[in-house]
């Protein structure tokens, strides 16, 4: 230790009135023990080029211990760089994200009550996309289940799907996202919004004319009054006019239902369709012979093809993103 130059002995006088001297000027101070490692403090930089054209690069001096609970992958990487004296304010780590990116995702870590993060469909993207080439996986979690949160729109969430085909977290939103798509008049679907489903527009304008030509066959079918097995058909045995009430069927569905199931904007859904039989008086027709069909009608769950054309739309576009395909159920093994 360096000799400090002896001091005179002052009286206790002298010594109170410096004290109120330093106390006014602020020259006060504590000693600090470091408990905060320095030797742990790494630099980071980003790059971006602006719209200009010009180059900015952006510093972050961390402390290790912030990213070793949620971002160990990177912590542990950092640690290596700092025994290479990489990490230091000559030599900082470039890491290849925006500084927007990178900050929200330091903001993520540093999420505090006085200094939330922000949960919004602009951050939560960066977030993933942080996470995602950090192998962050609390990041990754928390940005994939605020962005469900956020209720985006279908054509939004496949676009998502598209960028960061690479997690699995995300595969699950291809199936609501195509059945919603499906369900809406192409002309609803706006221009940015096609663009977002660029690649999976053409497999949804063809579900979707597949679906009409379904409708239209089933509104011209009429779903007739007949009979699905064996008990039921002995208990339309017991209706002595059968016949008339299979004509009577037909023809309140020709007139009032069967047109619903063609219209363009907004077609019947099959739960629809069921409540409207329910509710539509059939004058000629028994009512046990109605209730009987209904009954059998409710058994399903959808018009008969709707599953599969669906199920279709889903699947070749999971192809269209590289989602792999969900295997077929386990079989129940062997006894
Ligand atoms: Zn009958």
């Amino acid at each position: 230790m360096a000799d400090h130059p002896k001091l005179a002995p002052r009286s206790t006088e002298d010594i109170e009135n410096q004290m109120l001297v330093d106390k006014a000027e602020c020259k006060i101070s504590v000693n600090v023990v470091d408990f905060y490692h320095n030797n742990r403090m790494v630099v980071i930089e980003t790059q971006e080029i602006n719209e200009t054209g010009k180059v900015i690069y952006s510093r972050f001096k961390l402390h290790l211990s912030s990213l070793e609970l949620h971002a160990p992958v990177l912590a542990n990487f950092l640690t290596q760089a700092l025994e290479s004296v990489e990490g230091t304010e000559e030599n900082p780590v470039i890491l290849p994200f925006t500084t927007r990116e990178f900050t929200c995702f330091l903001d993520w870590i540093h999420d505090r009550e006085w200094r939330p993060f922000k949960i919004m469909e602009e951050s939560l993207v960066d977030l993933l996309r942080v996470s995602s080439t950090l192998k962050a996986d609390d990041g990754i979690s928390y940005a994939v289940s605020g962005l469900e949160s956020l209720r985006l729109p279908s054509a939004r969430m496949l676009q998502l799907v598209g960028d960061f085909h690479h997690l699995p977290e995300v595969h699950c939103w291809v199936g609501p996202a195509v059945k919603d798509l499906i369900q809406r008049p192409l002309g609803e679907i706006t221009n940015s919004e096609a663009q977002q489903i660029a690649a999976a527009y053409p497999t949804i304008a063809r579900t979707r004319e597949n679906i009409q030509r379904l409708l239209t066959q089933v509104s011209q079918r009429s779903f007739a009054l007949k009979l699905a097995d064996k008990d039921q058909q002995e208990e339309a045995d017991l209706c002595l006019t059968h016949k008339e009430c299979q004509k009577a069927w037909k023809s309140v569905w020709r007139e009032n239902i069967g047109y619903l199931l063609l219209d363009f904007q907004k077609p019947l859904t099959y739960r629809e369709l069921l409540e409207l039989l329910q509710n539509t008086d059939f004058p000629k027709v028994n009512p046990s012979c109605k209730a009987r069909m209904l009954n059998w009608l409710s058994r399903k769950t959808d018009y008969p093809g709707m599953k599969e054309l669906v199920e279709e739309a889903v699947a070749s576009i999971e192809d269209i993103y590289h989602v792999p395909r969900r295997g077929p159920a386990p079989e129940n093994p062997k006894v």
